[in-house]
């Protein structure tokens, strides 16, 4: 038997698996029904896939989106194992061929739609039994479970699944989180002792920006024009919305398509079709456009109106970066479009429905105004914890600075225990503002705060309040018509033994100015030719058309960027590149190897391939200028001898931010972990993040107690990261 690692490198091209997969393949091949949760784009599939090509005989794969088994099957065919698959859309000449491969013990691995396994009474199953069968993978297993968000009754049919074949191990795998779901699927399948492998939805590679949304179009196209080689999808509310903005890039000289429901289904694959081989670069869409697209080179996911909730949110900008390359989810928020989702979610005689409908569309503006690392405020929502200063949201981007509001927020405290804290934020504010308006009554007139807030505008005790109440220092009343509460802290503050400090942003970061990105290699400064990187791609296009399969089944732009990095120049360096199997080699090697020969004969370059580390998987990284810089400054006061404090204090940003550069330098091993922390204390903190599925800093200091900081515990990771990296190497 082949082991899983030679085979993930020979027909896959991949050096190492990620978290969770190797679990998988194992458990699989040592024939234990499995579970896995992994988020889109996680890298599900090899989890099957690879224990196909270990086991033998054929893997069954259910999968039910019918237009994603094509492409399956092609990025199989080009990668050099043999698959098909069954559907209904198939006539009955090519059903015939496939079964008949199948009884010859011919395919590695067989997609089937769900329908095929309960038609006839299940006969295809019966047919199954002739056969040596190596798997079962139910793919968007959720679909098995009344609980789920996407029920299908032919799923139901896998009930039995496991008693018709109880020697076969059944792997199932869904990107949908919730707990019930997740144990009626392990119920339904009949899944005997599963091992349950669950992975964080955290998606590093995806940068996170909310912006005002002001000047919609113009910012839309400063973007494509700064990033000339993305392509990337916008979502509009209407089908309107999607025309309109679509036309307007298209005056403006952008390649772009629109796509809604409403055009014929022709058109719609259509389009469909040509955004997935590159021709369109930017599709502009309702939330119809998605569902059964897996191209993994989109750059970009932006959002021109808010969505509904968050869960749809997270799904749709979760469509950017599949390849784990840099991308990025724009947001363009204003209060009109909660407004008018408002009116939406009010269903006419459905109580709960509505309020459930208004309480995620209230949890997704709170995410778009809230003053907090978004990515931290996106994980918790989907129950994992977060330590918050990812650097990759434009909060954690952001230049702030601290601001005392104490003399302002007393005022406002008092106007709230003045009007006996009755009354909601807008009279509040008419109040404070002393507003001649028919709600202010004459009692209210002759207290003695009224009037006294006037030096300001309505937005600024709009934002003051929102502040306040996120940092406690008020309440919101949950009723129906919400009213202003003191809180403890409150107390503190109007007696004078208390500040209030906030932080108000210097700079804010935006997608369009701060994403202005360099691409070379952190480590060691290697530049991508992007001339060569374009040259390639239209290779990679010509190539896909002629076997009529989208470009990214051929090479993803991951595997082309590290060509056009490290110069191969043989079919031996070739194989240190992620992506490059030995089948892919052989077949694509050459064509490949004679562009970049070409283009490193007329710009006298030579192969860099020993400079890239070997065995480790490092698509080239695209550096955040503003990124390097900052850190570089926390590193150069650290290295002068300042402390932690010291440097929050001359670089006006929190300890957190300052924390939290310093432990990505010991990550890279650039600061010695001792330099911060008590060495001791690194194994009890790595004892116990092994023992979690999903790493919680969160879980791992409510073990240890006050003695452990969240710093120390990150510099630990941080450390033990840094480490597994440096063992990696040997
Ligand atoms: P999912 O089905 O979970 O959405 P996929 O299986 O389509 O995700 O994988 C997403 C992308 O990640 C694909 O382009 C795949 O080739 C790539 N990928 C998966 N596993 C690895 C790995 N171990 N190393 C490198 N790339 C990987
Ligand atoms: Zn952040």
């Amino acid at each position: 038997m082949k082991k899983s690692t030679e085979i993930l490198q020979q027909y896959f091209g991949y050096d190492s698996f990620r978290l969770n997969q190797a679990s998988a393949v194992e458990n699989v091949i040592a024939k234990k029904d499995t579970f896995v949760l992994m988020p889109t784009g996680g890298g599900k599939s090899l989890c099957y896939q690879v224990p196909a090509l270990v086991l033998d005989g054929t893997a069954i794969v259910i999968s039910p989106l019918i237009a994603l088994m094509k492409d399956q099957v092609d990025a199989l065919r080009v990668n050099g194992i043999s698959a098909a698959f069954l559907n209904s859309s198939m006539n009955p000449l090519e059903q015939n061929e496939t079964f008949r491969q199948l009884k010859e013990d011919k395919l590695k691995l067989l997609y089937v739609a769900p329908e095929k396994l309960s038609a006839d009474n299940g006969s295809f199953l019966n047919l199954l039994k002739e056969i040596n069968i190596s798997l079962f993978a139910v793919d968007e297993a959720h679909c098995v479970s009344h609980w789920g968000h996407d029920f299908r009754p032919d799923y139901l049919f896998l009930n039995g699944l496991k008693k018709e074949f109880p020697q076969t191990p059944i792997i199932a795998l869904t990107a949908s989180a919730d707990e019930i779901t997740r144990k009626d699927i392990i119920k339904q399948l009949n899944l005997q002792e599963p091992a349950v492998l669950i992975s964080s939805f955290d998606r590093p590679n995806i940068k996170y920006f909310v912006q005002p949304k002001q000047s919609v179009l113009n910012h839309v196209v400063k973007y494509l024009n700064e990033h000339p080689n993305d392509s990337g999808i916008i979502y509009c509310l209407s089908r309107k919305g999607t025309e309109d903005l679509a036309n307007n890039l298209k005056e403006n000289g952008v390649n772009a398509a629109f796509y809604h429901a409403g055009i014929s289904s022709t058109e719609r694959a259509q389009v469909q079709d040509d955004f997935i081989k590159d021709k369109i670069r930017v599709m502009i869409a309702t939330i119809a456009f998605g569902m059964g697209i897996d191209k993994s080179n989109v750059r970009f996911v932006m959002h021109a109106d808010l969505p509904k909730n968050i869960e749809s949110y997270y799904q749709e900008t979760g469509r950017a970066g599949r390849d784990g390359l840099p991308s990025e989810a724009i947001l363009f928020y204003s209060n009109a479009d909660v407004m008018k989702l408002k009116k939406f979610a009010m269903v006419e005689g459905n109580e709960e429905q509505s309020s459930l409908m208004l309480r995620k569309l209230q949890q997704m503006t709170d995410f778009a105004e809230m003053q907090k690392c978004r990515r931290q405020y996106l994980m918790e929502y989907f129950g994992e914890s977060h330590p918050g200063n990812c650097n990759s949201c434009d909060y954690c981007l952001s230049d702030f600075e601290n601001w005392d509001a104490t003399e302002d927020a007393q005022k406002l405290l008092s106007a709230v225990y003045r009007l006996k804290e009755r009354y909601g934020k807008n009279l509040i504010i008419d109040f404070l503002r002393g507003s001649k308006g028919v709600k202010i009554t004459d009692y209210m007139r002759n207290l003695p705060t009224y009037g006294i807030g006037a030096n300001a505008d309505k937005t600024y005790w709009q934002n003051l309040i929102k502040q306040l109440v996120i940092n406690d220092f008020l309440r919101d009343s949950n009723e129906e018509f919400p009213v202003l509460k003191l809180t403890e802290a409150s107390k503190d503050v109007l007696f004078g033994k208390r500040e209030v400090n906030l932080q108000k942003v210097k700079e804010q970061a935006q997608a369009v100015t701060v994403a202005e990105i360099e691409i070379s290699d952190p480590s060691d400064n290697i530049e991508t030719n992007l001339e060569l990187f374009d040259e390639l791609r239209i290779l990679r296009r010509q190539q896909a058309e002629q076997e009529n399969v989208p470009p990214y089944v051929i090479f993803s732009d991951a595997s082309l960027m590290e060509l056009a990095t490290y110069l191969p120049n043989t079919k031996e360096e070739l194989e240190q590149i992620s992506g490059f199997g030995a089948f892919k080699i052989e077949k694509y090697g050459e064509i490949f190897l004679n562009v970049i020969l070409d283009f490193c004969n007329k710009n006298n370059l030579q192969s860099k391939i020993a400079e890239k580390t070997p065995r480790i998987k490092r698509a080239p990284k695209k550096i955040n200028k503003y990124e390097a810089g900052t850190y570089t400054t926390t590193f150069q006061l650290y290295k002068e001898g300042n402390s932690v404090e010291e440097i929050a204090n001359i670089r006006n940003m929190s300890l957190n931010t300052i924390q939290n550069h310093l432990a990505n330098f010991v990550e890279v091993g650039t600061i010695k972990a001792s330099e911060l922390m008590d060495i001791n204390k690194i194994d009890p903190i790595i004892s116990i993040a092994k023992t979690q599925t999903i790493l919680s800093l969160k879980a791992i200091k409510e073990e240890l107690g006050e003695d452990y900081s969240y710093f120390e515990i990150n510099v630990a990771l941080a450390f033990y990261k840094w480490e597994e990296k440096e063992k990696n190497l040997k």
